[in-house]
Protein backbone atom coordinates (compact mmCIF):
# COMPACT_ATOMS: atom_id res chain seq x y z
CA UNK A 1 0.00 0.00 0.00
CA UNK A 2 2.90 2.50 1.30
CA UNK A 3 4.15 2.30 -2.60
CA UNK A 4 1.34 3.61 -4.36
CA UNK A 5 0.50 6.39 -1.59
CA UNK A 6 3.94 7.45 -0.68
CA UNK A 7 4.49 9.42 -4.41
CA UNK A 8 1.10 11.06 -3.79
CA UNK A 9 1.69 14.92 -3.54
CA UNK A 10 5.33 15.06 -2.15
CA UNK A 11 7.27 17.72 -3.15
CA UNK A 12 10.58 16.83 -4.45
CA UNK A 13 12.98 19.12 -3.07
CA UNK A 14 11.98 19.37 0.70
CA UNK A 15 10.67 15.85 0.55
CA UNK A 16 7.83 16.46 2.26
CA UNK A 17 4.07 16.02 1.43
CA UNK A 18 1.57 19.03 0.30
CA UNK A 19 -1.84 16.96 0.29
CA UNK A 20 -4.53 19.88 0.95
CA UNK A 21 -7.83 19.34 0.79
CA UNK A 22 -9.81 19.15 -2.08
CA UNK A 23 -6.51 19.65 -4.51
CA UNK A 24 -5.20 17.39 -7.00
CA UNK A 25 -3.20 15.28 -4.51
CA UNK A 26 -5.67 15.10 -2.63
CA UNK A 27 -7.71 13.29 -5.10
CA UNK A 28 -5.13 11.14 -5.93
CA UNK A 29 -5.25 10.05 -2.37
CA UNK A 30 -8.97 9.53 -2.52
CA UNK A 31 -8.14 7.33 -5.29
CA UNK A 32 -6.04 5.54 -3.49
CA UNK A 33 -8.20 4.95 -0.49
CA UNK A 34 -10.94 3.54 -3.11
CA UNK A 35 -8.93 0.98 -4.59
CA UNK A 36 -8.28 -0.23 -1.34
CA UNK A 37 -11.49 -0.40 -0.39
CA UNK A 38 -12.71 -2.01 -3.67
CA UNK A 39 -9.73 -4.49 -3.84
CA UNK A 40 -10.84 -5.87 -0.77
CA UNK A 41 -14.39 -6.32 -1.89
CA UNK A 42 -15.72 -3.37 1.05
CA UNK A 43 -18.46 -1.51 0.30
CA UNK A 44 -17.05 2.24 -1.09
CA UNK A 45 -19.06 5.41 -0.08
CA UNK A 46 -18.99 8.96 0.63
CA UNK A 47 -20.58 11.04 2.70
CA UNK A 48 -22.45 14.31 2.67
CA UNK A 49 -19.44 16.07 3.95
CA UNK A 50 -16.58 14.29 1.55
CA UNK A 51 -16.06 11.99 4.13
CA UNK A 52 -14.94 8.06 2.65
CA UNK A 53 -16.02 5.14 3.95
CA UNK A 54 -15.13 1.79 3.37
CA UNK A 55 -17.39 -1.16 4.77
CA UNK A 56 -17.48 -4.82 6.07
CA UNK A 57 -20.93 -5.57 6.65
CA UNK A 58 -24.04 -3.85 6.46
CA UNK A 59 -23.41 0.19 7.07
CA UNK A 60 -27.22 0.44 8.04
CA UNK A 61 -26.57 -2.37 10.76
CA UNK A 62 -25.81 0.11 13.46
CA UNK A 63 -23.74 -0.39 16.72
CA UNK A 64 -20.23 -0.31 13.71
CA UNK A 65 -16.84 -0.31 15.20
CA UNK A 66 -14.96 1.94 12.68
CA UNK A 67 -11.79 2.67 12.26
CA UNK A 68 -9.80 5.35 10.08
CA UNK A 69 -8.38 8.42 9.99
CA UNK A 70 -6.86 10.88 7.45
CA UNK A 71 -4.95 11.72 4.40
CA UNK A 72 -4.48 14.86 4.14
CA UNK A 73 -1.35 17.11 5.37
CA UNK A 74 0.29 19.73 6.60
CA UNK A 75 3.19 21.91 4.43
CA UNK A 76 5.66 19.86 3.55
CA UNK A 77 4.50 17.16 6.19
CA UNK A 78 5.53 13.67 7.13
CA UNK A 79 4.33 10.45 5.41
CA UNK A 80 2.67 8.86 8.61
CA UNK A 81 0.61 11.47 9.95
CA UNK A 82 -3.02 10.25 9.19
CA UNK A 83 -1.63 7.65 6.51
CA UNK A 84 -0.46 5.63 8.40
CA UNK A 85 -3.86 5.20 10.15
CA UNK A 86 -5.17 4.45 7.31
CA UNK A 87 -2.71 1.90 5.61
CA UNK A 88 -3.02 0.63 9.30
CA UNK A 89 -7.01 -0.28 8.62
CA UNK A 90 -6.71 -1.91 5.54
CA UNK A 91 -4.31 -3.61 6.85
CA UNK A 92 -5.83 -4.88 10.61
CA UNK A 93 -8.64 -6.10 7.88
CA UNK A 94 -6.40 -8.60 5.91
CA UNK A 95 -4.84 -9.31 9.64
CA UNK A 96 -8.37 -10.12 10.67
CA UNK A 97 -9.55 -12.29 7.52
CA UNK A 98 -6.23 -14.09 7.62
CA UNK A 99 -7.04 -14.85 11.37
CA UNK A 100 -10.50 -16.29 9.91
CA UNK A 101 -11.90 -13.70 12.64
CA UNK A 102 -15.76 -13.00 11.06
CA UNK A 103 -17.13 -9.48 12.65
CA UNK A 104 -20.35 -9.92 14.51
CA UNK A 105 -20.99 -5.86 13.72
CA UNK A 106 -20.00 -3.83 11.04
CA UNK A 107 -16.82 -2.74 10.78
CA UNK A 108 -15.69 0.29 8.64
CA UNK A 109 -12.68 2.10 7.76
CA UNK A 110 -13.04 5.86 7.37
CA UNK A 111 -11.16 8.65 5.73
CA UNK A 112 -11.99 12.27 7.23
CA UNK A 113 -11.23 15.12 4.69
CA UNK A 114 -9.30 18.15 5.34
CA UNK A 115 -8.13 17.10 9.21
CA UNK A 116 -5.35 19.41 9.29
CA UNK A 117 -6.68 22.37 8.01
CA UNK A 118 -3.99 23.44 5.72
CA UNK A 119 -5.73 25.04 3.45
CA UNK A 120 -8.90 26.99 5.18
CA UNK A 121 -7.06 27.49 8.63
CA UNK A 122 -9.67 25.00 10.30
CA UNK A 123 -8.78 21.77 11.86
CA UNK A 124 -11.09 18.80 11.42
CA UNK A 125 -13.27 20.03 8.70
CA UNK A 126 -14.61 16.26 7.79
CA UNK A 127 -15.34 15.11 11.16
CA UNK A 128 -16.41 18.72 12.62
CA UNK A 129 -19.32 19.02 9.86
CA UNK A 130 -20.40 15.21 10.16
CA UNK A 131 -20.40 15.76 14.45
CA UNK A 132 -22.27 19.09 13.69
CA UNK A 133 -19.44 20.97 15.30
CA UNK A 134 -18.88 23.01 12.19
CA UNK A 135 -22.16 24.66 10.72
CA UNK A 136 -22.38 24.89 6.71
CA UNK A 137 -22.82 28.16 7.10
CA UNK A 138 -19.47 28.66 8.83
CA UNK A 139 -17.81 26.14 6.78
CA UNK A 140 -18.88 28.32 3.27
CA UNK A 141 -16.83 30.98 4.79
CA UNK A 142 -13.63 29.46 5.03
CA UNK A 143 -11.36 30.38 2.36
CA UNK A 144 -7.91 29.24 1.44
CA UNK A 145 -4.95 31.49 0.47
CA UNK A 146 -6.34 32.15 -2.95
CA UNK A 147 -10.03 33.43 -1.65
CA UNK A 148 -11.46 30.09 -3.21
CA UNK A 149 -14.09 28.94 -0.60
CA UNK A 150 -14.47 25.67 1.03
CA UNK A 151 -18.10 25.20 -1.01
CA UNK A 152 -15.94 26.20 -4.31
CA UNK A 153 -13.05 23.64 -3.75
CA UNK A 154 -15.51 20.87 -2.98
CA UNK A 155 -17.66 21.39 -5.96
CA UNK A 156 -14.07 21.94 -8.12
CA UNK A 157 -13.29 18.71 -6.67
CA UNK A 158 -16.11 17.11 -8.12
CA UNK A 159 -18.50 17.00 -5.07
CA UNK A 160 -21.93 18.61 -3.83
CA UNK A 161 -21.15 21.47 -1.60
CA UNK A 162 -25.39 21.60 -0.74
CA UNK A 163 -25.21 18.90 0.75
CA UNK A 164 -22.60 20.22 3.55
CA UNK A 165 -23.98 19.85 7.15
CA UNK A 166 -24.60 17.44 10.02
CA UNK A 167 -24.43 13.62 9.59
CA UNK A 168 -26.29 12.42 13.07
CA UNK A 169 -27.83 9.43 11.78
CA UNK A 170 -24.35 8.45 10.27
CA UNK A 171 -22.96 9.03 13.79
CA UNK A 172 -25.63 6.97 15.21
CA UNK A 173 -24.38 3.38 13.46
CA UNK A 174 -21.07 4.06 15.10
CA UNK A 175 -20.31 1.87 17.97
CA UNK A 176 -16.82 2.70 18.73
CA UNK A 177 -14.71 4.70 16.50
CA UNK A 178 -10.43 3.58 16.84
CA UNK A 179 -8.14 5.77 14.96
CA UNK A 180 -4.75 4.68 15.15
CA UNK A 181 -1.83 7.54 14.76
CA UNK A 182 1.97 8.23 14.68
CA UNK A 183 2.79 9.35 18.13
CA UNK A 184 3.67 13.19 17.96
CA UNK A 185 6.27 12.96 20.96
CA UNK A 186 8.65 10.67 22.11
CA UNK A 187 6.46 9.28 25.24
CA UNK A 188 6.98 6.23 23.54
CA UNK A 189 10.56 5.89 22.68
CA UNK A 190 11.22 7.20 26.75
CA UNK A 191 9.16 4.51 27.87
CA UNK A 192 10.61 1.89 25.10
CA UNK A 193 6.70 0.62 23.76
CA UNK A 194 6.16 0.43 20.06
CA UNK A 195 2.67 1.17 20.86
CA UNK A 196 0.22 3.14 23.12
CA UNK A 197 -3.35 4.04 24.04
CA UNK A 198 -4.26 7.61 24.29
CA UNK A 199 -5.60 9.09 27.63
CA UNK A 200 -6.99 12.50 26.85
CA UNK A 201 -6.17 15.24 24.00
CA UNK A 202 -5.16 18.59 25.40
CA UNK A 203 -7.12 21.33 24.85
CA UNK A 204 -5.86 23.93 22.18
CA UNK A 205 -6.91 26.50 20.13
CA UNK A 206 -5.72 28.90 17.51
CA UNK A 207 -5.37 32.93 18.11
CA UNK A 208 -5.20 35.53 15.17
CA UNK A 209 -3.38 38.34 16.09
CA UNK A 210 -3.98 41.47 13.92
CA UNK A 211 -0.97 44.18 14.19
CA UNK A 212 -1.98 47.72 12.86
CA UNK A 213 0.71 49.88 12.85
CA UNK A 214 1.73 53.09 9.84
CA UNK A 215 3.36 52.27 6.49
CA UNK A 216 6.38 54.14 5.82
CA UNK A 217 9.57 54.68 4.29
CA UNK A 218 12.60 52.19 6.24
CA UNK A 219 15.23 54.74 5.05
CA UNK A 220 13.46 57.92 5.99
CA UNK A 221 11.57 56.98 8.66
CA UNK A 222 13.16 58.07 12.17
CA UNK A 223 13.08 55.02 14.61
CA UNK A 224 11.41 57.15 16.98
CA UNK A 225 8.63 58.48 14.38
CA UNK A 226 7.57 54.43 13.53
CA UNK A 227 4.61 52.42 14.17
CA UNK A 228 5.76 49.37 13.49
CA UNK A 229 3.86 46.60 14.08
CA UNK A 230 6.57 44.06 13.35
CA UNK A 231 8.20 45.02 16.56
CA UNK A 232 5.34 44.53 18.91
CA UNK A 233 4.79 41.09 17.10
CA UNK A 234 8.68 40.21 17.47
CA UNK A 235 7.94 41.11 21.45
CA UNK A 236 4.80 38.82 21.50
CA UNK A 237 6.56 35.78 19.33
CA UNK A 238 8.84 36.03 22.76
CA UNK A 239 6.28 36.86 25.11
CA UNK A 240 4.64 33.50 24.15
CA UNK A 241 7.19 31.27 24.70
CA UNK A 242 8.11 32.69 28.45
CA UNK A 243 4.20 32.30 29.37
CA UNK A 244 3.93 29.26 27.93
CA UNK A 245 7.60 27.85 29.62
CA UNK A 246 6.09 29.23 32.97
CA UNK A 247 2.89 27.95 32.67
CA UNK A 248 4.05 24.23 31.63
CA UNK A 249 2.14 24.40 28.58
CA UNK A 250 2.55 25.63 24.63
CA UNK A 251 2.23 28.40 22.60
CA UNK A 252 3.58 28.77 18.96
CA UNK A 253 2.93 31.46 16.24
CA UNK A 254 4.03 29.14 13.21
CA UNK A 255 2.28 31.33 10.76
CA UNK A 256 3.14 35.41 9.74
CA UNK A 257 1.83 37.59 6.92
CA UNK A 258 2.92 40.84 6.56
CA UNK A 259 1.12 43.99 4.52
CA UNK A 260 2.47 45.46 2.44
CA UNK A 261 5.68 42.90 2.93
CA UNK A 262 8.52 44.83 1.28
CA UNK A 263 12.18 44.67 2.14
CA UNK A 264 11.99 48.97 2.38
CA UNK A 265 8.99 49.30 3.82
CA UNK A 266 7.80 49.63 7.47
CA UNK A 267 4.68 46.65 7.40
CA UNK A 268 1.46 48.93 8.05
CA UNK A 269 0.23 45.23 9.18
CA UNK A 270 1.86 42.14 11.00
CA UNK A 271 -0.70 39.23 11.59
CA UNK A 272 0.44 36.30 13.03
CA UNK A 273 -1.38 32.99 13.84
CA UNK A 274 -0.91 31.60 17.66
CA UNK A 275 -1.43 28.05 18.78
CA UNK A 276 -1.81 27.36 22.11
CA UNK A 277 -2.43 23.81 24.13
CA UNK A 278 -2.12 23.32 27.85
CA UNK A 279 -2.88 19.61 30.02
CA UNK A 280 -6.43 21.98 31.07
CA UNK A 281 -8.95 24.77 30.06
CA UNK A 282 -7.91 27.04 32.83
CA UNK A 283 -4.00 27.06 31.83
CA UNK A 284 -4.39 27.49 28.61
CA UNK A 285 -7.51 30.40 28.92
CA UNK A 286 -4.64 31.93 31.42
CA UNK A 287 -1.59 31.62 29.29
CA UNK A 288 -3.28 33.22 26.03
CA UNK A 289 -4.56 36.15 28.27
CA UNK A 290 -1.28 36.53 29.12
CA UNK A 291 0.06 36.74 25.91
CA UNK A 292 -2.91 39.06 24.41
CA UNK A 293 -1.85 41.44 27.53
CA UNK A 294 2.09 41.37 26.87
CA UNK A 295 0.70 42.33 23.25
CA UNK A 296 -1.04 44.73 23.75
CA UNK A 297 1.28 46.04 26.33
CA UNK A 298 3.75 46.03 24.13
CA UNK A 299 1.69 47.74 21.10
CA UNK A 300 0.77 50.79 23.73
CA UNK A 301 4.30 51.73 23.44
CA UNK A 302 5.06 50.98 19.77
CA UNK A 303 1.85 52.67 18.78
CA UNK A 304 0.40 49.65 17.17
CA UNK A 305 -2.90 48.74 17.89
CA UNK A 306 -3.73 44.68 18.71
CA UNK A 307 -6.58 42.58 17.69
CA UNK A 308 -7.00 39.28 19.21
CA UNK A 309 -9.58 36.77 17.47
CA UNK A 310 -9.62 33.69 18.22
CA UNK A 311 -10.69 31.27 15.15
CA UNK A 312 -11.27 27.67 16.93
CA UNK A 313 -11.23 25.98 19.69
CA UNK A 314 -11.54 22.57 20.91
CA UNK A 315 -11.92 22.07 24.36
CA UNK A 316 -9.96 18.49 26.27
CA UNK A 317 -10.96 15.36 25.31
CA UNK A 318 -11.18 12.70 27.69
CA UNK A 319 -11.33 9.88 25.67
CA UNK A 320 -14.37 7.30 27.05
CA UNK A 321 -13.15 5.56 29.78
CA UNK A 322 -14.85 2.12 29.27
CA UNK A 323 -13.67 1.68 25.68
CA UNK A 324 -9.93 3.11 26.80
CA UNK A 325 -9.79 0.44 29.05
CA UNK A 326 -10.93 -2.22 26.98
CA UNK A 327 -8.10 -1.67 24.30
CA UNK A 328 -6.01 -1.06 27.03
CA UNK A 329 -6.54 -4.39 28.29
CA UNK A 330 -6.47 -6.30 25.33
CA UNK A 331 -3.43 -5.08 24.16
CA UNK A 332 -1.76 -5.27 27.73
CA UNK A 333 0.40 -8.85 28.08
CA UNK A 334 0.65 -9.91 31.67
CA UNK A 335 3.06 -8.51 33.86
CA UNK A 336 3.08 -5.58 31.00
CA UNK A 337 0.58 -3.04 30.83
CA UNK A 338 0.73 -1.03 27.59
CA UNK A 339 1.25 2.64 27.95
CA UNK A 340 -1.77 5.14 28.48
CA UNK A 341 -0.41 8.73 27.73
CA UNK A 342 -1.69 12.05 26.94
CA UNK A 343 -1.22 14.07 23.54
CA UNK A 344 -1.24 17.63 22.88
CA UNK A 345 -2.02 17.14 19.06
CA UNK A 346 -5.44 17.53 18.05
CA UNK A 347 -7.38 14.54 16.10
CA UNK A 348 -10.64 13.73 14.18
CA UNK A 349 -10.95 11.03 17.26
CA UNK A 350 -11.23 13.82 19.37
CA UNK A 351 -13.99 15.47 17.39
CA UNK A 352 -15.61 12.37 17.05
CA UNK A 353 -15.45 11.34 20.96
CA UNK A 354 -18.44 14.13 21.24
CA UNK A 355 -20.66 12.09 19.86
CA UNK A 356 -19.10 8.28 19.78
CA UNK A 357 -17.35 5.83 22.34
CA UNK A 358 -13.92 6.46 20.88
CA UNK A 359 -10.59 5.41 21.42
CA UNK A 360 -6.87 6.26 20.32
CA UNK A 361 -3.73 4.00 19.38
CA UNK A 362 -0.36 5.81 19.04
CA UNK A 363 2.69 3.83 17.33
CA UNK A 364 5.86 5.07 18.53
CA UNK A 365 7.91 7.56 16.64
CA UNK A 366 12.02 7.53 17.87
CA UNK A 367 12.03 11.04 17.26
CA UNK A 368 9.20 12.66 18.22
CA UNK A 369 9.06 14.73 15.12
CA UNK A 370 6.23 15.33 13.30
CA UNK A 371 4.40 17.74 10.84
CA UNK A 372 8.19 17.43 8.95
CA UNK A 373 9.21 15.69 6.36
CA UNK A 374 11.73 13.86 9.14
CA UNK A 375 8.76 12.27 10.69
CA UNK A 376 9.24 8.53 10.84
CA UNK A 377 8.09 5.65 12.31
CA UNK A 378 9.83 1.96 12.38
CA UNK A 379 8.63 -1.12 9.77
CA UNK A 380 8.53 -3.24 12.76
CA UNK A 381 6.67 -0.51 15.83
CA UNK A 382 4.33 -0.03 12.32
CA UNK A 383 3.89 -3.98 11.91
CA UNK A 384 3.11 -4.26 15.75
CA UNK A 385 0.35 -1.12 15.15
CA UNK A 386 -1.07 -3.26 12.46
CA UNK A 387 -1.43 -6.14 15.04
CA UNK A 388 -2.65 -3.89 18.45
CA UNK A 389 -5.12 -2.30 15.28
CA UNK A 390 -6.40 -6.35 14.31
CA UNK A 391 -6.66 -7.07 18.10
CA UNK A 392 -9.23 -4.32 19.62
CA UNK A 393 -11.00 -4.91 15.88
CA UNK A 394 -11.74 -7.90 17.08
CA UNK A 395 -11.84 -7.91 20.27
CA UNK A 396 -14.92 -5.18 19.75
CA UNK A 397 -15.97 -6.35 16.37
CA UNK A 398 -15.61 -10.19 16.28
CA UNK A 399 -16.86 -11.75 19.94
ZN1 LIG B 1 -3.01 13.37 12.00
Amino acid sequence: MWKDLLPIGRDARSGGYRRFAWTGADADCRAWFRTQAEARGLEYEVDRNGNQWAWLGDPKAGDAVVTGSHLDSVPDGGAFDGPLGVVSSFAAVDELRARGAGPSRPLAIVNFGDEEGARFGLACVGSRLAAGQLTADRAAELRDADGISLPQAMERAGYDPEAIGPDPERLARIGAFVELHVEQGRALDLSGDPVGVASAIWPHGRWRFDFHGEANHAGTTRLEDRRDPMLTYANTVLAARKKARLAGALATFGKVAVEPNGVNAIPSLVRGWLDSRAADEQTLAAVVEEIERAATERGGRDGVEVRVTRESFTPVVEFEHALRDTAAGLLSAEGRAIPVLPTGAGHDAGILSASVPTAMLFVRNPTGVSHSPAEHAAEDDCLAGVLALADVLEGLACR
